[in-house]
């Protein structure tokens, strides 16, 4: 027998992550955005009956038999009681949770999402990323990337570690002061997943010549600061065919995307994403740069982690292929003193002068979508 989707009835067993409570008259099945509320009463008992029939692997057919015969469920009641487990993904592949692999609770985290957590991980294993910028934000990116099982990253940062980086760079020590940020930070991620195929490179990146002398890669991730590297990189990854994402900060605001997948997304030159001097008043231009030549960014941890955090969840998506990336075709902005959430799009401009022409390229990744 097939299952509603049309694949074949394999056995599957309910989700490890998946509780079960009533809060007022509502019964919540799962807990989560993808929680199930029943709030027929009559339809608790055997919802709850079927969801501990899961404990064992069944199948499609065994289970609305069960619901049929020993619940004495009517069949479209029966069908409706599956579909609430199915819609939650509630229900998982017997052999999808092995609390002795490395990557266990992850695996569970991409069954949540309704992807299939062997595949995710094997592409997560093939993935490379170049990471550009190794300070507070490609820290955390990094380790986090690192640990979640990415097969290699490329890490590019000219700087040294300062006395004043350590509020917010959580992998260096005061002893890895006036140590290159590339060095330190390549030996602390091997020290977490020896797995990792983890290249440094101690170097600035100023022109498209700079870009083009580094390797290849699933997504390149910008966290450095230096002017004009948002749109060097673009310029470089569309016209490469290479997806790019860009995690910063705005003062207090954590700042993460747009995620550019060339010929599929809109790229950092469709829209206007950041603020310039006027063009068309020179003398006000030139007074607004002389007063910017100043700035200093105010860079705080909570902030940094924030901006990496949810940059690494995209990051991790778009590389295993679950979810959608919240910063596919938008740039994210998280407002800090009030936790406002800023969506700017980034959406795909036909008359781009960057990326008009662009088609999509075939995915590298086994298993893409
Ligand atoms: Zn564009």
């Amino acid at each position: 027998m097939n299952s509603s989707d049309g694949t074949i009835d394999a056995p599957r067993v309910l989700a490890p992550y998946v509780r079960i409570g009533v809060q007022g008259e509502t019964l919540y099945l799962g807990f989560g955005s993808l929680q199930q509320a029943v709030n027929d009463r009559t339809l608790w008992r055997p919802l709850v009956r079927l969801a501990a029939h899961f404990r064992e692997p069944r199948t499609r057919a065994e289970a609305l038999a069960f619901l049929r015969d020993a619940c004495l469920v009517r069949e479209p009641v029966a069908q409706a009681l599956l579909l609430t487990l199915e819609s939650g993904n509630c229900l998982v592949r017997a052999h999808a949770y092995d609390p002795a692999d490395r990557y266990s609770r992850h695996a569970l985290f991409y069954e949540l999402s309704g992807t299939e957590a062997g595949r995710v991980q094997r592409r997560l294993t093939e993935s490379r990323v170049l990471l550009l910028g190794c300070g507070g934000i490609g820290n955390l990116v990094a380790a986090t990337l690192a640990t979640a099982g990415v097969g290699e990253l490329t890490l590019v940062d000219a700087d040294h570690v300062e006395l004043s980086n350590l509020t917010r760079q959580f992998l260096f020590t005061e002893a890895d002061v006036g140590l290159p940020k590339a060095e330190v930070l390549a030996r602390e991620l091997r020290r977490r997943d020896s797995g990792c195929l983890v290249r440094p490179i101690v170097r600035s990146v100023h022109d498209t010549e700079d870009l083009r002398a580094l390797p290849e890669a699933d997504l390149v991730l910008v966290s450095a600061d230096s002017p004009g590297i948002t749109g060097l990189v673009n310029a470089h990854c569309v016209a490469s065919g290479q997806a790019w994402l860009n995690a910063c900060y705005v003062n207090d605001i954590a700042v993460w995307g747009p995620l550019v997948v060339p010929g599929e997304t809109g790229c950092w030159d469709c829209r206007p994403l950041t603020a310039h001097p006027p063009v068309d008043d020179p003398e006000l231009a030139e007074l607004i740069s002389g007063v910017n030549r100043h700035y200093q960014a105010p860079s705080n941890g909570p902030v940094n982690m924030l901006a990496s955090s949810l940059a690494a969840l995209d990051a991790l998506r778009h590389l295993g292929g679950f979810g959608v990336p919240a910063s596919r075709n938008r740039r994210m902005g998280v407002w800090t003193h009030d936790l406002a959430l800023d969506r700017q799009s980034a959406e795909r401009d036909p008359a781009c002068t960057t990326c008009s022409d662009v088609r999509p390229s075939t995915p590298r990744l086994q298993g893409a979508r």
